[in-house]
């Protein structure tokens, strides 16, 4: 799985200036008093400064994850590779070590692990898949049997409150693991580039 940062705009002085903006004030550097209203603001849901600076990532992950991360909507846009069109070689995800079912079924899963390998169930899909693009059936219609865990690719860009609140909900336990790998990326990237607005906003 892979999270790479493409494009980002702005940095805590850009929060800080759209709300100062009401006062007709602007800062260039950070002050103390500058920390505290980043508090302020993600604390009292006043989003919209939040949303003048922007992240942009390219996302390899399998479809189920992807699966799980389109769901979050607002401020976000999404762009993704289509089969419809590409039918070059397809990559699956393919743990060796997989997690039993947990015993409360919210949890999705427990960290008890058995050995399995799907290399030869894998194998079959990709080689029904070529089988029916070789006789000549459209991409669009050759995919159908290709599963779940094929990798797939997106570009995700939005706005920093709403990447906020997808590593909320999917940094969090009780989100699936191999989700929380993507949010987890995001988060460390993220963190990097408006360290004080990203802590307020994940303490929320
Ligand atoms: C652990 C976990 C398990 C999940 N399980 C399932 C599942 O089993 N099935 C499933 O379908 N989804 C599931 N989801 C997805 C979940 O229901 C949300 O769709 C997803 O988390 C996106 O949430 P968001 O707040 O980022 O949504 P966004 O769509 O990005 O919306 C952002 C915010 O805008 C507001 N908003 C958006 N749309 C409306 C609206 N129409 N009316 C009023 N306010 C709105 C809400 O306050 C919302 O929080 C799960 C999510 C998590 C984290």
């Amino acid at each position: 799985m892979e999270v790479e940062l493409i494009d980002s705009m702005g940095n805590d002085a850009s929060v800080v200036n759209a709300a100062r903006v009401s006062f007709g004030k602007r800062i260039k550097e950070m002050s103390e008093g500058d920390t505290k209203l980043i508090k302020y603001l993600a604390q009292h849901n006043h989003w919209s400064p939040f949303a003048h600076a922007s992240l942009q990532f390219r996302i390899k992950a399998p479809v189920f994850v992807a699966r799980q991360l389109v769901k979050h909507q607002v401020g976000l846009v999404w762009n993704e590779v289509s089969r419809r069109y590409v039918d070059s070689e397809v990559e699956f995800y393919e743990p060796t070590e997989w997690r039993l079912a947990a015993e409360n079924k919210k949890q999705g899963s427990s960290d008890e692990t058995i050995k399995f390998s799907v290399a030869p169930t894998h194998a079959w899909c990709k080689q029904t898949y070529e089988n029916l693009l070789n006789a000549g059936v459209a991409p669009e219609m050759a995919r159908m049997v290709l599963p779940q865990s094929m990798m797939t690719e997106w570009y995700w860009s939005g706005t920093l409150y709403a990447f906020a609140r997808v590593c909320n909900l999917r940094c969090k336990p009780d989100a699936q693991k191999e989700t929380q790998m993507v949010a987890d990326q995001i988060d460390v990237l993220a963190k990097e580039l408006f360290p004080n607005s990203w802590e307020a906003l994940r303490d929320v």
